[in-house]
């Protein structure tokens, strides 16, 4: 597998380039300042109505509607969710994209499940950061990268790797390496990490051990520290040096504990659980019950967004993380309820 660096990338081609930046979210604020500093020219397309157009014009991006973004660009990135994809693209993007522009996108949902098909005449690139979108931004200010994959689906001008590599360059992640992939592995990789490990398996085994100790009869105070709080350090450890460099830190009773208990919580239940969820990703069952939950107006969304705020996990968090100020001085997401 091929790893690029900034070294491999020609950033003649995105300076060549008109991009214009579908969305100001998580992901396109990143994009649009990131390349705006690397001397891109960039403009940003939004609804009229859209509440993120007095951040990206302060941030000093060019404004205009979708359409109009999407007329002058040569590049256009659709950095807007996944499930408005396609009829942005369908309304707004397909009858004013200029012949033999390059399409770009930072997940290949909406390509590897069919449900944009891009003209033909298109190049069709994808460049996804490894890494939430205010990572990507915050990462890049202090002159490092999140990581990211680059892919192409279509390549009518033979120069689709070369934009994907100088864009990903342009963004901050060749300084910590771009690797080569496809639509279809990045698709699934993606979705079975962020299901079954990131955030899906992440937050249930939080929750599933704070409510052990606290059904037990044990201050949920002390359950938040031990089976949330202290999980940011953990994690510091393992990023900076492996699974090895975290056990070395821990003590020798604890190491002792994970190793042995470790399996037993994520024993052959879970893996076959794990076996199904990518089965569902690799088959279209998942991405059909999205499109579809979407479709119905995300009745599961509000519901299970709803009881997962309300738990008591999340209450206690907040008491505890107001004692703690400088939590919040550092924060990278500022939510809508704060
Ligand atoms: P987001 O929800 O944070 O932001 C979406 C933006 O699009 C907002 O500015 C919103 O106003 C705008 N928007 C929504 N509907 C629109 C419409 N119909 N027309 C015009 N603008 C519209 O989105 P995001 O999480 O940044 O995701 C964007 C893409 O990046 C997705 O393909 C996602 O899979 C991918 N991605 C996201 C992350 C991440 O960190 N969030 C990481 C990797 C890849
Ligand atoms: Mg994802
Ligand atoms: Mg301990």
């Amino acid at each position: 597998m091929k790893v690029y660096y900034d070294q491999d990338a020609d950033l003649k081609y995105i300076r060549n380039c008109r991009v214009a930046v579908l969305g100001y979210g998580s992901q396109g604020h990143a994009h649009a300042c990131n390349l705006h500093d690397s001397g891109v020219s960039v403009v940003v397309g939004l609804r009229p109505e859209s509440a993120s157009a007095g951040a990206a014009g302060q941030a000093g991006l060019k404004v205009l509607s979708v359409p109009e973004a999407v007329a002058q660009a040569d590049l256009v990135m659709m950095l807007i969710p996944d499930e408005n994809q396609e009829q942005v693209y369908r309304e707004q993007v397909l009858p004013s994209i200029r012949k033999a522009a390059t399409l770009g996108f930072a997940h290949g949902f909406n390509i590897h499940y069919e449900q944009i098909e891009p003209r033909q005449d298109l190049d069709v690139i994808m460049v996804a950061p490894k890494g939430p979108g205010h990572l990507v931004r915050s990462t890049f200010q202090e002159g490092k990268g999140v990581p990211a994959l680059v892919a192409v689906h279509q390549d009518c001008s033979g120069k689709a790797l070369g934009l994907a590599l100088a864009y990903a360059s342009a963004i901050g992640a060749g300084r910590s390496g771009v690797i080569h992939t496809s639509f279809r592995e990045e698709t699934e990789t993606d979705l079975f990490g962020e299901q079954a490990v990131l955030c899906g398996g992440l937050t249930a085994l939080i929750q599933a051990g704070f409510e052990t100790l606290v059904e037990a009869g044990y201050a949920p105070e002390m359950a938040y520290f031990e089976c949330l709080h202290e999980l940011k350090l953990i994690i510091d450890l393992i990023y900076e040096g492996g699974l090895a460099n975290m056990r070395y830190s821990i003590s020798n009773t604890a190491e002792y504990g994970d190793l042995t208990r470790g399996p037993r919580v994520i024993g052959e239940p879970s893996r076959q659980a794990m076996r199904r969820i990518l089965q569902d990703v690799q088959d279209g069952t998942f991405a059909r019950e999205f499109v579809l939950e979407n479709r119905a107006g995300r009745p599961v969304m509000k519901a299970r967004r709803r009881q997962s705020r309300e738990h008591e996990l999340e209450r206690i968090g907040q008491q505890l993380r107001e004692m703690m100020p400088w939590i919040g001085a550092q924060r990278l997401v500022k939510t809508p309820q704060q």
